[in-house]
């Protein structure tokens, strides 16, 4: 087993103050201090950054209260009017880009360069809206029998509440806040209570941008289930977004059922990366290290399992070991780190009770395979070899560093077991063959392919899951359609 390399040890910088993003929850362009506080840990360091709001079901309802008071004024906005301030929000987001990325380092752990990439990926939101919220039309058709006009008009859907994970805490909550204001929606944002600094940083940034006080509220909670029930019950509340594991997912459907609230869920994935024997090995490398790696592997979508075939297997592996053996680990904060730390302690251990599942059952460690000893939530990067089609770590996401590689013979076999897992986020190809690509792209069973890339995300395309990896899509022109509702108007001329 190659040597780990060592973790140098990052002061944050000394120029960002994280209590300044702490000043309570944010409802009605006000900051709320609650007696409940929540500490938001550096997993770098294991030191507390700051102590943010903890918000009851009260407070909970004083923001949905705050949202359907700004309602009337905002979906009235003229779209060149919501359009410009969502691309004031760009604008300052590129102006903060610095401070924000430092901080989403501080408290996701994340590389600066992918909280870097993060900000500019999450700005895009509201450039992309900022375009949409003025190109919102109708329809008019005749009916069938020639005796009126059908009109279909597009009226925001209502109040939407928003859930977050803590992995992009920039980028998921712009996902949905872009499109939504676009759409004439007003908000409450509740993220995820281990990121919670950078979703009020950037509730300073939406009010610095004009958006009126109620349109976006933010409310950090420990108790996430009963806070967010309480705002699906309540009946002014007709949208839901929530990103985050399948599981979570599943409850607020269910939860959602009892108002019938319109659900948008992006959820878990476990995607498969199949390098076919023709793949540009350089290519095909450059593409895993982005697909597996970025983030730490923190990703939803997160190359899971290699599928190689056996004539590019040795090249392949041997290739990945090289790769991920010089990267460097750390804390997030330092430039010179490529791999970060997981989120929290439990997630290490997740990722331990894996691999020693995968290796019981076959797997070879080929580079790395044990969590690093010391404070902060280190795991270094990992690679498996031939590792059972019966492994944990094939059915379920990894979240983590840990390339798993399996080896096959034959197209059918590829594709056969790429759809074997109840998700279907995401799915990476390498073959020089485009004809064999998009065939075996359509067989795939997932939301989005990659094709030679090893990175899918694009705010101008239709992002989302298909089996239990979720309903709908965010980004591209789907992403505002979300919150609208379509009205229908029967008309006489
Ligand atoms: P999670 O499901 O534990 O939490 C997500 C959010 O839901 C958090 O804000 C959390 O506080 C909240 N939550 C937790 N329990 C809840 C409950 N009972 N009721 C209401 N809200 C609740 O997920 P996570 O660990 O924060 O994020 C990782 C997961 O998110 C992974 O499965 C990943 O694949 C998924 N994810 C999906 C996408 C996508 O676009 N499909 C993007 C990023 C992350």
């Amino acid at each position: 087993m190659n040597a780990i390399p060592s973790r140098p040890v990052a002061d944050p910088p000394a120029d960002l103050d994280c209590t300044a993003f702490a000043k309570g929850l944010f409802i009605d362009g006000e900051w709320r201090r609650t007696v409940a506080r929540i500490a938001v840990v550096d997993p770098s360091t294991e030191r507390a950054l700051a102590e943010v709001a903890d918000a009851g079901v009260a407070e909970a309802l004083a923001a949905v209260e705050a949202a359907d008071r700004a309602a009337p004024a905002w979906r009235a906005k003229p779209p060149r009017e919501r359009s410009e301030i969502l691309r004031r929000c760009f604008e300052l987001m590129v102006e903060r880009a610095d401070m924000l990325a430092a901080l989403i380092s501080l408290e996701n752990g994340k590389a600066l360069t992918d909280a870097r990439g993060e900000v500019a990926y999450a700005a895009e939101f509201f450039r992309w809206n900022a375009e949409e919220a003025v190109r919102i039309t109708g329809d008019l058709g005749t009916a069938p029998s020639g005796a009126n006009r059908l009109l279909v008009d597009y009226a925001p859907i209502g109040i939407a509440v928003l859930v977050t994970p803590w992995n992009f805490p920039a980028a998921m909550a712009t996902r949905k806040i872009a499109p939504a204001l676009a759409a004439g929606c007003t908000v409450v944002l509740k993220p995820a209570s281990e990121t919670p600094l950078t979703a009020y940083a950037l509730a300073d940034l939406y009010r610095d941008a004009g958006v009126p006080d109620g349109v976006v509220n933010v409310v950090t909670t420990s108790d996430p289930g009963a806070v967010t029930a309480a705002m699906l019950d309540d009946p002014r509340v007709r949208k839901l977004s929530f990103t985050g594991s399948t599981g979570v997912g599943r409850t607020l459907l269910a939860q959602a059922a009892r108002s019938v609230v319109s659900c948008a869920m992006e959820l878990g994935g476990n995607a498969p990366f199949i390098v076919f024997d023709d793949a540009d090995l350089e290519a095909a490398l450059d593409g895993a290290m982005i697909a597996k790696m970025r983030n730490a592997g923190e990703a939803c979508t997160a190359a899971n399992r290699f599928y190689v075939q056996s004539g590019i297997y040795d090249r392949f592996a041997a290739g990945l070991v090289a790769r991920m053996a010089a990267m460097r680990v750390g804390p997030g904060s330092d430039p010179a780190t490529q791999c970060g730390p997981m989120i929290t302690r439990k997630a290490v251990e997740k990722i331990e009770r894996l691999v020693a599942d995968a290796t019981s059952r076959g797997a070879r460690v080929l580079h790395g395979g044990a969590a690093l000893a010391g404070l902060g939530y280190f795991y270094p990067p990992t690679v498996l070899g031939d590792v059972s089609a019966d492994a944990m770590l094939m059915h379920e996401e990894i979240f983590g560093p840990v390339a798993a590689l399996r080896r096959f013979e034959t197209e059918d076999e590829a594709v056969g077991a790429a759809n074997d897992t109840e998700y279907g986020l995401a799915s990476y190809i390498f073959t020089r063959d485009l004809q064999r690509g998009l065939g075996v792209a359509r067989r795939i069973e997932s939301g989005m392919v990659a094709i030679n890339r090893g990175l899918v995300s694009d705010p101008a395309a239709p992002f989302g899951g298909v089996k239990q990896s979720g309903l709908g899509r965010e980004g591209g022109h789907h992403g505002v359609l979300d919150y609208l509702e379509p009205k229908y108007i029967a008309v006489s001329f």
